[in-house]
């Protein structure tokens, strides 16, 4: 089976300035562009490529030999994702390019739509690891809502009842976002999304709630029961992403400062503050045993001095990606400077001590090459299984035995 990355574009535009300003911004993000100026110049060049390769089409609503939208038309039955852009028109035919099924319409009216293509772009394709639930009791509602979403690339799931819902969020932690209505789900919306926020923070899942027009009040009340956005009905698909975009892109901003704030910038390792969360919340499990070992890299100050400061950087990375790749069942993080830490739970002494010896041979073995010099580590390890007094408790003793380690001739496991 041929699995294609879809990283081209095909753009028909025939106005030689949009034209140069898109192609720009899809390369800045990494995406190919294939440019043709005429329905007649895509077709040609369409029929001699596997639209898999494709992203999107993103089309000229007017063109010298497809006036009226023909080409737009043309890529969505060449089952192309479409994204339409105009000059200037009129609201029966911005209606008409509405009802198409293309991924959105955007109006020439600014250069900033470019920069909301070149987003729109990106989202495309990192929504094809989204989930987003619709929940409403009507069939047809469901299928409609998730056909829209599934135009945007996302994987969709559908729930006609808060149970179903629920156990649909339980069992796919890709679900970002959760579209609920409250005319065909009931009274019951907003007691589910109540619900919901028990297991789901604010910045784990979005939640939309749609109420009809009529019920004005109710956007209030869902933003109170826990709902991080609304929408009232009718409203046009247009609207709709937009709401939708936003919702996952608070999501993902959420989850990028988290996921910042956690690493060590230099290696991408759990920090010290993250490392003492995750221990302080696998306590609370009260594991039967518990272990805790500090790993120091031997005379890091001669690799330093010797080679220079990047070396000891690239030492420290390559290092990282050791204890990442043996810890990876436990609890690592980088604890400062050229400092490592494991915490362990539910694992015997002697396998902690086991698996310190494989990392100390594994780090004395490796091939540092830092610009064509061969560089040799070692590390000192101290590690202690005494838990009763604590994390902090541990991590004294465990130094105790690093200092051991070190006063004992380096590259060693020293423990009870
Ligand atoms: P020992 O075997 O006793 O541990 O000797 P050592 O040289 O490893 O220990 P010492 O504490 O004297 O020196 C640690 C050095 O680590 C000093 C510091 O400049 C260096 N270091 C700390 N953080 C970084 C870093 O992020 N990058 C680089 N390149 N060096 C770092
Ligand atoms: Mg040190
Ligand atoms: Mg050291």
């Amino acid at each position: 089976m041929t699995v294609y990355t879809q990283h081209k574009v095909l753009i028909i535009e025939d106005d030689a300035t949009s034209m140069a300003m898109m192609k720009e911004r899809m390369l800045d993000i990494g995406l190919e562009t294939v440019c043709t100026d005429s329905l007649y110049q895509a077709q040609h060049v369409f029929s001699s490529s596997a639209p898999e390769e494709f992203l999107c089409a993103v089309v000229d609503y007017c063109l010298p030999d497809a006036p009226k939208g023909q080409a737009i038309d043309f890529a969505i039955e060449s089952f192309l994702p479409t994204i339409v852009i105009a000059d200037s028109i009129d609201e029966a035919t911005r209606m008409n390019i509405l009802a198409k099924s293309i991924v959105d319409y955007i109006p020439k009216e600014s250069a900033q739509v470019f920069s909301y293509l070149s987003r729109l772009l990106v989202r495309l394709d990192r929504n094809k690891k989204i989930g987003v639930l619709v929940v409403d009791s009507s069939r047809a509602s469901r299928s409609a809502l998730t056909a829209l979403l599934r135009r945007h690339n996302f994987i969709t799931f559908d729930a006609p009842n808060s149970d179903t819902a629920i156990g649909i969020l339980r069992a796919n932690n890709n679900i970002k976002l959760a579209i609920i209505d409250q005319h065909n789900t009931g009274a019951s919306a907003l007691r589910l999304i109540a619900e919901l926020r028990k297991n789901h923070t604010e910045q784990d899942l979005a939640i939309i709630g749609i109420a009809a027009d009529v019920d004005r009040g109710l956007s209030a009340r869902f933003i109170k029961s826990g709902a991080s956005d609304y929408l009232y009905k009718p409203f046009n698909h247009e609207e709709f992403f937009c709401r939708v975009m936003q919702n996952v892109e608070r999501i993902e901003n959420i989850e990028t400062i988290r996921r910042v704030a956690n690493s060590d910038f230099l290696t991408g390792l759990p920090n010290r503050r993250h490392f003492f969360e995750r221990v302080e919340s696998i306590q609370k499990t009260q594991p039967d045993q518990q272990s805790l070992a500090i790993i120091d890299i031997d005379h890091f100050k001669r690799i330093n001095d010797s080679y220079g400061h990047d070396c000891g950087d690239y030492c420290l990375k390559e290092l990282a990606l050791l204890v990442a790749d043996y810890f990876a069942d436990y609890t690592p993080a980088r604890f400062g400077g050229e400092e490592f830490c494991v915490y362990f739970a539910t694992t015997s002494h002697q396998e902690v001590l086991d698996t310190m010896q494989a990392f100390r041979q594994a780090v004395e073995q490796a091939k540092l090459i830092f610009e064509g010099q061969s560089i040799r580590c070692t590390v000192s390890v101290g590690v202690t299984s005494q838990a009763q007094e604590g994390l902090s408790s541990m991590l004294r003793i465990a130094d105790e035995y690093l200092y051991k380690a070190k006063h004992s001739g380096r590259n060693q496991v020293v423990s009870e």
